[in-house]
């Protein structure tokens, strides 16, 4: 059995970085920039308006009440021709360039217009209401760093600065198998003894929540030739994961027919509960991830494992979101393999929320899974702790939206 920590840097060295892809800029949202991007243009490009009103040249306007004459207007989008003299004004709209000469905005609420006569209100100081040019940012600005993500304002941000297509990594490719006898798909019927493999689309929708491209491989039943059958559609795959048979059972097979055909193992079982049969190495070239059967364990090896192998093929950050919260009861003391164990988020009135472990942990219990809000995690020998303690937690909706 190998540490949890080992086992996560040595699945981290074998993923390779995926290469760079252009896609148009809207395809690009959730996906990972592969190079910095900077400002191709400043912005505002020039000096512009920040309100409705007239620009002005502010040492007419030292004080209240200076009259000026209205010598044209200028619109968003345009530039002023001429120029703003002694005792002149323009007629200026928010974005709209400050014309030469002018060097303030008098807001058109604070201006009585007459024809093209006006009387400021107000004494205006040098820059006002002007967003001088390069205020938001300047040509040549790195806005965004190789490995962001793409969300709604980064897209926002990166057509501001005057991108159409963008690079970002290719999404990995990760074919998903599950292995059993006993096993059907969704919405088939399954025997007296038979039971639905929640695994795959965990999985599918997991590799898809981490910016990967899932692709379903189905169920192999528990014989060699069927395995390898199906292994033979995982070519093209930049990661191969299988659940299942990945024990120690008489039926448990994924290690000793694809060691006799080429799985160079990397490891065998690791110091955690749930998932100590997980299985890493490499498959006919392509990296290989066989997690345990039982849906807990797939679930949360996926978590500290899976994604993990994903973000860094995208030259993300790597990191689980752990943070420290209390605990709401007491827990034994630990053995010697790090536990993630399923808990609540329980708030009883006023007091910050404190965390409370689920009263099973029956690794094949989905249902408390599911409804699970964190992991708690627990290092090896960890000993008793007393209600109130601090422990490691991993919120599961935030591990599973990277
Ligand atoms: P195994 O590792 O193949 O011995 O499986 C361990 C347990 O997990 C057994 O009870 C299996 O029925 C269950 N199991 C295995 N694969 C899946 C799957 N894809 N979906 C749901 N349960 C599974
Ligand atoms: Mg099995």
């Amino acid at each position: 059995m190998i540490p949890v920590a080992e086992a996560r840097a040595r699945i981290l060295e074998a993923m390779p970085r995926m290469p760079l892809e252009w896609v148009a800029l809207p395809a690009a949202h959730g996906r990972v920039l592969a190079r910095d991007l900077h400002a191709g243009r400043s912005q505002p490009p020039l000096a512009v308006s920040a309100m409705d009103g007239y620009a002005v040249r502010s040492e007419d306007l030292r004080e209240p009440g200076a009259r000026l004459r209205i010598v044209g207007e200028v619109p968003a989008g345009r530039v002023f021709a001429g120029r703003v003299g002694p005792g002149e004004a323009v007629r200026i709209f928010t974005g709209a360039p400050l014309p030469e000469g002018a060097d303030a905005v008098l807001m058109q609420e604070r201006a009585e217009v007459s024809g093209d006569l006006l009387r400021a209100q107000v004494a205006l100081p040098p820059g006002k209401f002007v967003r001088p040019a390069g205020l938001d940012f300047e040509a040549g600005w790195k806005g965004l760093g190789a490995g962001h993500l793409l969300d709604a304002r980064a897209l926002g941000l990166a057509a501001a600065m005057g991108h159409a297509w963008l690079p970002v990594r290719r999404r990995p490719r990760v074919a998903i198998l599950a292995t059993g006898d006993e096993l059907v798909r969704p919405g088939e019927v399954p025997g007296p003894a038979g039971i639905v493999s929640s695994n795959n689309p965990t999985l599918m929708a997991m590799v898809e929540g981490w910016g990967g491209d899932p692709v379903d491989l189905g169920i192999a039943r528990d014989r060699p030739e069927d395995l390898l059958h199906a292994l033979d559609q995982a070519a093209g795959a930049d990661l191969l994961v299988t659940s299942g048979g990945a024990s120690v059972g008489a039926y448990d097979l994924v290690q000793d027919t694809l060691v006799a055909h080429g799985l160079a193992v990397n490891f065998w079982k690791i110091a955690m509960r749930p998932g100590k049969p997980l299985i890493f190495g490499r498959f006919r070239d392509i990296p290989f991830l066989g997690l345990p059967g039982n849906p807990v364990s797939a679930a949360v090896c996926a978590i500290v494992y899976l994604r993990a192998a994903l973000l860094a093929c995208l030259g993300r950050p790597t990191e689980l979101p752990v943070s420290r919260a209390p605990l709401a009861a007491p827990l034994a003391a630990n053995d010697e393999r790090e536990d993630y164990m399923r808990a609540y988020w329980r708030s009883d009135g006023g007091q910050p929320p404190r965390v409370r472990p689920a009263d099973r942990q029956d690794s094949s219990m989905f249902a408390t899974f599911a409804h699970a809000d964190l992991l708690l995690r627990r290092p090896p020998r960890d000993p008793a702790r007393a209600a109130g303690d601090l422990v490691e937690v991993i919120e599961i909706a935030r591990a599973l939206a990277r």
